[in-house]
């Protein structure tokens, strides 16, 4: 935004279709920086975002998340992470003229569709520019900052992702990562080919993303969160509402090698009444997540071996306390490439548009 280090505080915002994310630096000595007036309230906007965990109804921190003892323009200090609906944007923009934001700041730069959207109400409440950035430039630039700098491990795989008891989750050591896939599953999807720090492309996406299994089960099953959605999925049984292979053949596919356990027909079951009045709510909306994530996980696999790419990054908010689908995508990878393929994981999730949206700050 600026030339030289820009004026405190540090923010990064990515405003997207369903959350905002927002990453603040919050520097370990702030003395340095402007006058008294301008000092307090920096302290006052510091205290606030530091000191809590929830911001009114829906504001969250995820601490743990924090990363410590970061370097970030020629400063120390540490990186949090805080999300909220984009529906309630409104909301956020009243707070940060409550606590006199545009004291201290002209501009903050924003990235997601939303920093188009609401580019006029920033103006016109806050008086506050909005420096726009793409956002896939701003996540490839995330995942590069946040991969190498934070001190515990970020990247992670699952081995044995069909099997409860000897599953787990292992550390994958992402030094050397290219080339690599990214599936960054949010209210939609968007794949990327990522070939060094600055080559990337998107290759595809796909309209039937987080939003949609969201959205079709709220419709199903009367849940109003996601929280509540992933929780009544992980109690029910898809196969309750899919036809597999085996209600179709009395068994496998044994010329094309599909076994009986295999899904034929996603939400196949359900033209029938005898079958609708079995299922449960937990039961469509188990399969409304396996329908979405193996839907995703067989595109993905198309692109990866289109662009010859082993290594898959799986990223975005959808998998959120969600590990059915980690492992559903874990599973797929493997067993539908013959073990070529490796779905890969980042503890950062949803964070690395806006990540990448502060690194732009510094430039
Ligand atoms: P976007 O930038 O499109 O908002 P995100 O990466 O933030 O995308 O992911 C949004 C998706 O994450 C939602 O569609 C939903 O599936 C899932 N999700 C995870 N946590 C939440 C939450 N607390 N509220 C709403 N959706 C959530």
């Amino acid at each position: 935004c600026h030339n030289g280090t820009p004026p405190m505080p540090w923010f990064g915002m990515d405003i997207g279709g369903t959350l905002t994310k927002l990453v603040y630096f919050e520097p370990k000595d702030v003395s340095d920086q402007g006058d008294t007036e301008q000092l307090e309230t920096l302290r006052t906007i510091r205290k606030y975002l530091t000191g809590n965990v929830a911001y009114g109804q829906t504001g969250i921190r995820d601490v743990h998340l924090e990363m410590p003892d970061q370097h970030i323009g020629g400063k120390r200090g540490s990186l949090h992470f805080i999300r909220f609906p984009t529906n309630d944007m409104m909301r956020f923009i009243e707070l940060a003229r409550s606590k006199n934001f545009s004291k201290l700041a002209k501009a903050i730069c924003a990235t997601g569709g939303g920093a188009f959207k609401f580019e006029s109400d920033f103006k016109e409440h806050v008086q506050l520019k909005l420096h726009k950035f793409d956002e896939l430039d701003c996540l490839i630039k995330g995942i590069n900052y946040i991969d190498r700098n934070n001190n515990k491990s970020e990247c992670y795989y699952w081995k044995n992702p069909d099997n409860c008891e000897k599953c787990e989750k292992v550390t994958f050591d992402f030094r050397d990562p290219y080339p690599y896939l990214v599936v960054n599953i949010g209210s939609g999807v968007s794949i990327l080919a990522v070939r060094s720090p600055d080559d990337y492309k998107r290759v595809s996406g796909t309209s039937l993303g987080g939003g949609t299994f969201l959205g079709l089960c709220c419709l199903l099953t009367g849940c109003e969160t996601f929280e509540e959605a992933i929780q009544m999925a992980s109690q029910g049984d898809s196969t309750k509402v899919d036809r597999l292979v085996k209600d179709i053949y009395g068994g496998d596919y044994t010329k094309f090698c599909l076994s009986g356990d295999a899904v034929a027909s996603s939400f196949g079951h359900m033209n029938l009444k005898e079958r609708r009045d079995i299922a449960s709510r937990h039961d469509l909306a188990k399969a409304t997540l396996v329908t979405i994530t193996n839907n995703i996980g067989s595109i993905a696999r198309m692109c990866a071996v289109t662009e010859k790419m082993e290594r898959v990054v799986f990223v975005g908010n959808f998998l959120r306390v969600n590990t059915i689908s980690m492992k559903l995508l874990a599973y797929a990878m493997e067993y539908w490439s013959g073990g070529s393929l490796k779905a890969l994981f980042l503890e950062h999730e949803g964070y690395f548009g806006a990540m990448g949206c502060l690194l732009e700050l510094m430039n």
